[in-house]
């Protein structure tokens, strides 16, 4: 496929790495997103600055060869959500919203020049792209990271606002969830509980690697109590809810503790029953929807990952090349490989 040259103020991505997203195995399986198709998916993209318009690379404040992550979100910058830094929600940018909107991973390949995707070699880079430098040195899968990394430090510290000493429970141990995890250890959290299904043993233990103190597989007949029992804590100053699971919901609000903070951030793409309007107003609890990250949090995510104080590889359990795909997306799904964590897609091939 012959690869357009970019206009004045755009530019090529050579895709090194990309990251599966719970969301692409939405689309990929009809939950959502079916009038897209035919797309290339992949939103978690990291790579090389190929052929570069002049005010491309004065705009972004980089050079042909740079290593980049880019993200999804293609926004106006205008718009009165641009301006408090929330593009995901950019009518531009909002694929839910919008039917025409911009995003890589979720434009069909009807929008010229189609390679709007990252499983794919190569991604066109839209003049409005959020672009942020990344450094040599970080491993192509741990770099992907950037996108449930920066989304927990979002989560967790601005919209859950978490304070020093206080105690957070994550709902959900996926890649977002463990995200939350790093995020509430780095910013001082006194206790940070992650907590997920007999499914989920694996991905506890990476939890608490990352900072969690305690892992817990939830007993699904007793869930708040196993909870309870198994750290020795009532209630929790934050809770998220990063599952797909309608029933977490209740929880999370069962297990806030007076005054605290229930940050909801798992789609559930089916009826919840709810909210518990008596409880959130009887424990004067703050109910906050999330879908995304600002461009500082995706600042703070690359430090993070920069500084190996974490050890990110342990979340790094599967890569595919552009030929196992449909695999990567599967694995995603758990329709296969259980425990896996965190799958990146290497169009360059594994290994490179
Ligand atoms: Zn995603
Ligand atoms: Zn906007």
């Amino acid at each position: 496929m012959e690869v357009p040259p970019p206009g004045e103020a755009e530019g090529v991505l050579e895709v090194e790495a990309c990251g599966v997203c719970g969301s692409d195995w939405a689309v990929y399986g009809g939950k959502t997103g079916g009038r897209l198709f035919p797309l290339i998916l992949g939103h978690e993209v990291v790579g090389r600055l190929g052929t570069l318009g002049a005010g491309a690379a004065e705009e972004w404040g980089v050079a042909t060869g740079d290593r980049v992550v880019v993200q999804e979100f293609i926004p106006c910058f205008r718009c009165s959500v641009c301006r408090r830094g929330s593009y995901a929600l950019c009518a531009s940018t909002d694929f839910v919203r919008n039917p025409t909107a911009l995003r890589y991973g979720f434009t069909p390949v009807s929008v010229a020049p189609s390679i709007w995707g990252g499983y794919s070699e190569m991604m066109h880079l839209h003049a409005r792209s959020l672009v942020h430098r990344i450094d040599e040195s970080v491993p192509a899968a741990e770099a992907t990271l950037f996108v449930p990394i920066s989304n927990g430090v979002r989560w967790v510290t601005k919209d859950g606002a978490v304070g020093l000493g206080q105690r957070v429970l994550v709902l959900g141990p996926g890649q977002h969830g463990l995200g939350c995890v790093v995020a509430a250890h780095h910013a001082g959290a006194g206790a940070v509980v992650a907590v997920g299904t007999a499914q989920d043993e694996a991905r506890l233990e990476v939890a608490c690697a990352l900072g969690a103190d305690h892992g817990v597989v939830a007993d699904t007949g007793a869930f708040v109590q196993s909870i309870q029992s198994a750290t020795g804590i009532d209630d929790f100053d934050l809770v998220l809810d990063v599952t797909g699971d309608p029933s977490a919901v209740g929880y999370a609000f069962e297990l806030a503790a007076p005054g605290g903070r229930v940050v909801l951030a798992g789609f559930k793409e089916q009826a919840v029953t709810g909210p518990p309007s008596d409880t959130i107003v009887r424990k004067e609890l703050t109910v906050i929807g999330v879908r995304g990250r600002d461009p500082d949090s995706v600042s703070v995510a690359l430090d993070l990952i920069g500084s190996r104080r974490f050890p990110f590889e342990l979340m790094c359990t599967h890569e595919y090349d552009l030929n196992g795909v449909d695999e990567a997306l599967r694995v995603v799904g758990r329709q296969l490989e259980p425990q896996a964590i965190h799958v990146t897609v290497r169009p360059e091939g594994i290994g490179k």
